[in-house]
């Protein structure tokens, strides 16, 4: 509430000072947005709008931004590629989609076992993860600025129930990224399919089990129609963060107070977009178990070697993949630091809350 106030407060200000210290007008500039994201995922997609709102009222309408759906210009798994070649002067997509190029995007999104949305937003706005990025994406011609996060996600809908490890043994499951490399590595059959594809897939039997997001957008697509079992927690994306792209020749051909209008939209949709997923996620989930959902936590043996093969992943590309090791060394050793804080403050407080009665 207060972080929210004083965003707006600093929005106000700039807006001030932009309209008393800029001489009669800046440049007109004209913008598209390729979003990654389809309109139905309104928490998601919905950063875009907030930004283009937020940039067009801090230039007093000078600086705008026209948002375009995923596949509406390009394909959304292609928004980082659209913004590099400058065929879109911005995005917004999760820099996970882009591994194939890098391992390293990840850390711009999550990796599995990885930060909390606090902690990300902790590594990247003052733990110096904004600048160990910034080398890999202006290597692709792209600055990059944190665009939202969902929290922790969901681990998914199962058909059948898990009891153990062994029961991932041949299961097709629909998750992509790292978290579907893990899922091989302990017998399931990952698969990505877009987000259209997944309910059908899930109905026909063509897959047993799929990955969504939580509760507030996985009870749109239905899900819990076909598959009862809603496990717990998405282990492979424990605070997910987005992430608004833009070409690099673009933004600096930008006046400053158009830069700093953007950042300081940015900054406000980045928060704006969890607090929404916290707002709505919890009424979402009763509805969903009213109806029936049988809430699950992946076993123990489950957890615990997806752990283990998720960090010999993160070793083993350390070790052919320089600049993935370069941000992965600083990363760890983040993680660790956010661990041995957040375990004793917390992690007791929320243990107390959360379920002492
Ligand atoms: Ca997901």
């Amino acid at each position: 509430m207060h972080r929210r106030g004083f965003l707006r407060g600093a929005g106000a200000g700039m807006a001030a000072a932009l309209a008393a210290g800029a001489s009669a007008s800046g440049p007109t500039v004209r913008w598209r947005l390729a979003s990654s994201f389809p309109k139905s995922l309104d928490t998601i997609y919905g950063a875009s709008e907030d930004l283009a709102r937020r940039v067009a009222e801090l230039t007093e309408g000078r600086f705008t931004l026209r948002v375009h759906a995923g596949g509406e210009l390009v394909p959304g798994l292609q928004v980082l590629d659209a913004v590099r070649d400058g065929s879109v002067e911005c995005g917004h997509s999760a820099s996970y989609y882009y591994v194939g190029k890098d391992m390293a995007f990840a850390f711009d999104c999550a990796l599995p076992f990885g930060l909390t949305a606090r902690q990300q937003n902790a590594w990247m706005s003052a733990g110096g993860g904004i600048e160990l990025m910034r080398p890999l994406f202006a290597r692709h011609n792209v600055i990059q600025f944190p665009g939202g996060n969902t929290g922790a996600q969901m681990g998914g809908w199962f058909r059948k129930e898990i009891r153990s490890l062994a029961d991932l043994r041949g299961l097709k499951m629909r998750i992509p990224g790292i978290g579907g490399q893990i899922m091989a590595s302990l017998g399931a059959v990952p698969m990505t399919l877009p987000g259209s594809d997944v309910y059908p897939a899930l109905e026909r039997g063509t897959i047993d089990a799929a990955e969504w997001v939580g509760p507030y957008d996985d009870e749109k697509l239905g899900f819990h129609k076909i598959a009862r079992n809603y496990y717990y927690p998405g282990w492979w994306e424990g605070g997910p963060q987005l992430s608004f792209y833009v070409n690099l020749k673009h933004w600096q051909a930008l006046p400053p107070t158009y830069r700093a209008a953007f950042e300081c939209a940015c900054a406000e949709a980045n928060q704006s977009m969890l607090a929404r997923y916290d707002a709505r996620n919890p009424p979402a989930l009763i509805r969903l178990v009213q109806q029936g959902v049988r809430l699950r936590a992946f076993p123990r043996d489950v957890m615990d070697a997806a752990r283990k093969a998720a960090f010999a992943l993160y070793d083993a590309e350390a070790a052919k993949n320089p600049e993935f090791a370069r941000i992965y060394k600083a990363w760890r050793s983040f993680r660790d630091s956010q661990i041995q804080w957040f375990k004793v403050g917390e992690a007791s407080y929320a243990n107390f809350i959360y379920f002492t009665k």
